[in-house]
């Protein structure tokens, strides 16, 4: 075995820290290194989401307005650094309204729709002691194709998470939510489209069972929210899902999806900013006075709302409506293409940037694996078996050269020439 401290340029390969500093330049060209068995960032054959390219000059903007803030620590804004709790205020100000926010509604920046997932749950818990006493053990209702961050976050809390089984029409399960509310219910969830499916559940028919039963309703539009706003301006048809639609408790909407914001930046929404002190912590005993904060992060950089702050300005109504227009195109034509390649289907209609398509006819898992090996690399579904399309405006550029490929990776699944081999489906790993 090699000893500590034989070699200069010893690295961290030997889980731990090198007995002296080295050279940032040599460690620089290792991390570079290593950065080549990386895919890039976005890319123009990858479909699978986690990151959202909105033209080289506005990531140069979001990263540029992220480095001015990267030291900034946000936990600290109201005490010392109120450019960012200017900058808050101003990105919830235009998410409320875009959200057809009432008078008298308010909103908080999370660090993503995980965080703003957990704390609408969190909130509708803490309301529900006052508002639902006779939910002694809590339990949310969420639909069979909802984020799995509401269960994460049931998790967390001790509560439980009632997951619909189905998705009849690729939507929400409404008989069976209603079935499932009892004493114990304190929130319903519903999806501004889902992942899975791109479809907004029927966020009027949830709503009324919510104001029947005098509970909280949480609309995720983690993906819809910089969609739907901009698509309905051009004259797309979107279903009622924002606050305009009474019932509507709080809503989600995540601002480094298409927002196209550095990550960790989301927004949690509330139709009453009375709420705010179901969503607040706040605990005084200890030894250095009163500890505050409305989310669940405590340190976090400033970038990601100074990027998002910086994106807003530079994009503006016209910004997005232009990328929102070229998103859609994109995903017309995407449809069309898919439509016209017998035997495929598409699952759900489309609202929003998610296509999932499948076949009645033949394994389309082997034309997910065939396409992979063209180095189209998209998600699958299971249920029903799917491949799944997250669009950006970066594939506006390879509508033709994908659906070239897809026709004749189909006829190869179709005649048996190619089978799958693995039958599995993930989201994150
Ligand atoms: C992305 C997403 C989330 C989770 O957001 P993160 O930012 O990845 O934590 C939640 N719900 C929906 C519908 C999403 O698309």
């Amino acid at each position: 075995m090699k000893k500590r401290g034989d070699s200069e340029d010893e690295n961290m390969s030997n889980s731990q820290l090198p007995p002296h500093g080295r050279n940032w330049e040599k460690v620089k060209a290792e991390m570079e290194a290593a950065q080549k068995d990386d895919s890039p960032w976005y890319n123009k054959r990858m479909f699978i989401g986690g990151s959202y390219f909105g033209g080289e000059d506005v990531v140069e903007v979001a990263n540029e307005a992220y480095q001015m803030y990267i030291n900034y620590n946000a936990l600290y804004g109201t005490k010392i650094f109120p450019s960012l709790v200017g900058y808050e205020s101003d990105i919830v100000g235009a998410l409320l309204e875009m959200m057809d926010a009432p008078m008298g509604a308010s909103g908080s920046i999370t660090t993503g729709g995980t965080e703003s997932l957990i704390m609408a749950v969190k909130t509708a818990y803490a309301w529900a002691r006052d508002y639902r006493p006779e939910a002694i053990a809590p339990e949310i209702v969420v639909p069979h194709a909802a984020h799995p961050a509401f269960d994460k976050t049931a998790h967390l809390m001790g509560i439980r998470a009632v997951r619909m089984t189905q998705s009849p029409d690729f939507r929400a399960d409404i008989e069976a939510m209603e079935r499932a509310i009892n004493d114990n219910t304190v929130m319903l969830a519903a999806s501004a489209p889902s992942y899975p499916f791109g479809v907004t559940d029927s966020i009027s028919e949830i709503a009324a069972l919510v104001e029947k039963h005098g509970l909280w309703l949480h609309v995720d539009a983690c993906h819809g929210g910089f969609i739907f706003p901009f698509a309905r301006k051009l004259g797309y048809s979107i279903p009622d899902y924002d606050f305009a639609v009474p019932g509507v408790t709080s809503i989600s909407v995540d601002v480094h999806k298409l927002g196209y914001a550095n990550k960790g930046v989301s927004a949690l929404l509330l139709r009453d900013a009375n709420l705010e002190t179901y969503q607040r912590y706040t605990f005084e005993d200890w030894p250095s006075g009163t500890y505050s904060t409305q989310n669940l992060m405590g340190s976090r950089s400033g970038g990601g709302l100074a990027s998002a702050w910086a994106v807003l300005n530079y994009l503006g109504e016209e910004g997005y409506l232009e990328r929102v227009s070229k998103i859609l195109d994109t995903r017309e034509q995407f449809l069309d293409g898919i439509r016209g390649i017998d035997g495929l289907e598409i699952w759900g209609e489309p609202e929003a940037y998610l296509i999932t398509f499948g076949s009645d006819a033949f394994d389309i898992f082997a034309v997910d694996e065939g396409m992979t090996e063209r180095g189209w690399l998209s998600s699958r579904l299971l249920d029903p078996p799917a491949i799944h399309l997250f669009l950006d405006m970066s594939h506006a550029a390879i509508v033709d050269d994908y659906l070239r490929d897809l026709a004749e990776v189909v006829s190869a699944a179709k005649s048996g020439k190619i089978q799958s081999s693995e039958k599995g489906a993930s989201y994150s790993r």
